[in-house]
């Protein structure tokens, strides 16, 4: 590394020489700064008062210089002194725009590059199948009703002809609010185990005739396993009219299953029992998986059970019990009859994408539910 030498020759020559050596020194030191912290000890080196270049010219070529020589050599310092600070000012610059450069091109977009793809969400396969009932009942012109989840005992089952102790109300696994010992039995709050109550909401508010759909989730004290959930959907359905009879029913129902499954299905009627119906029935469509021979192939279809027909819904004539709560609306049972359904969103969706256990649509796996995007 340079260092200044003393001068003993005071001569132009001898001057011009070791000024030439400074300067070659100081481009070749300055030429060779690259970070923030080489300019800095370059910049101290050259400038520092204490013992940097400038000063040590000043104390050991100036100081000592004879008269005659002293004006000289004072001028050759300043000359000196100010190439020093333009060398050191042009090596800040060239580190500030180096430190741009790089800035700029850390911070580059390469706009061929394909953008970051955000997954569009899709419809849940259960509300998917649930808007595909609705539409079907919508085209027959019912609209859509709708009602609390929290429901209270009256309307879940009272006004539905369960009075209270009615052994029907034990089939059905109920998730009472707690903490209501002491409130009336059909004012105590309960999840509601079925869409009807929205049956008695709606015709208490409109007068007849009535055609609704309603779509729901439900919940019943059922421990989850593949065909089971403590909280599934449902859609009801229910006509109000003078002169409706069983054959609208099956008329409506077998267009719907039609139109849902498929115009070779076929429909079959058995008899059941529900509390708010009377008669009431159980509908079976035939197997749209197998096409109602039980088999797929060499296999047995399971879907079916080998039967060739599926349960699909519950269904039957309102009961005249259940107009009586809401005579004063309109519901003169002597004057008015009805029929009413009922089935399960998610069963519909499991036979129809042939899923094997419920629990998955309640899961919220990604891998599962991309498959119906
Ligand atoms: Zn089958």
């Amino acid at each position: 590394m340079y260092t200044v030498p003393k001068l003993t020759d005071y001569s132009a020559k001898a001057i011009d020489a070791a000024v030439r050596e400074l300067l070659s020194a100081l481009e070749q030191e300055g030429s060779a700064v690259g970070s923030e912290s080489d300019y800095k000890a370059f910049r101290d080196r050259w400038m520092a008062r204490k013992n940097g270049v400038l000063t040590q010219i000043n104390d050991l070529w100036l100081k000592p210089a004879p008269k005659d020589a002293k004006k000289d050599v004072g001028q050759r310092v300043n000359e000196l002194k100010s190439k020093v600070e333009q060398t050191i000012d042009a090596a800040e610059k060239r580190l500030t725009s180096t430190a741009v450069k790089s800035k700029l091109s850390a911070d580059h977009i390469d706009i061929t590059l394909p953008g970051i793809c955000r997954p569009i969400g899709a419809e849940h396969p259960v509300i998917k199948t649930m808007n595909e009932i609705v539409s079907v009942f919508r085209n027959l012109g019912y609209s859509v009703s709708d009602g609390p989840e929290v429901e209270n005992d009256y309307y879940n089952f009272e006004a539905l002809n369960f009075p209270p102790n009615h052994p029907a109300r034990d089939t059905q696994d109920t998730l009472f609010i707690s903490g209501q010992d002491r409130e009336a039995q059909r004012d105590r709050l309960l999840l509601r185990t079925h869409t009807s109550p929205v049956q008695i909401r709606t015709m208490e508010r409109l007068k007849p005739p009535l055609r609704i759909v309603i779509p729901g989730k439900v919940h019943r004290n059922d421990p989850p396993d593949a065909s089971h959930s403590p909280m599934f959907h449902q859609i009801e359905g229910l006509a109000v009219d003078t002169n409706i009879t069983f054959g609208d029913l099956k008329g409506t129902l077998d267009h719907a299953m039609k139109a849902l499954f498929g115009s070779s299905v076929k429909t079959h009627f058995r008899p059941s029992f529900f509390p708010f119906t009377e008669p009431s029935a159980e509908m079976m469509v035939s197997c749209f998986i197998c096409g109602g021979s039980g088999k797929r192939g060499s296999e047995p279809c399971r879907p079916c059970k080998t039967t060739g027909w599926i349960e699909i819904l519950g269904c039957g004539m309102v009961d005249p019990n259940v107009f009586e709560f809401v005579k004063h609306n309109g519901y003169d049972p002597k004057k008015v009859s009805g029929f009413a359904f009922g089935m399960g969103a998610d069963r519909v969706a499991i036979l129809k994408y042939g899923v094997d256990d419920i629990q998955y649509f309640f899961q919220g796996d990604v891998r599962f539910l991309k498959q119906f995007g």
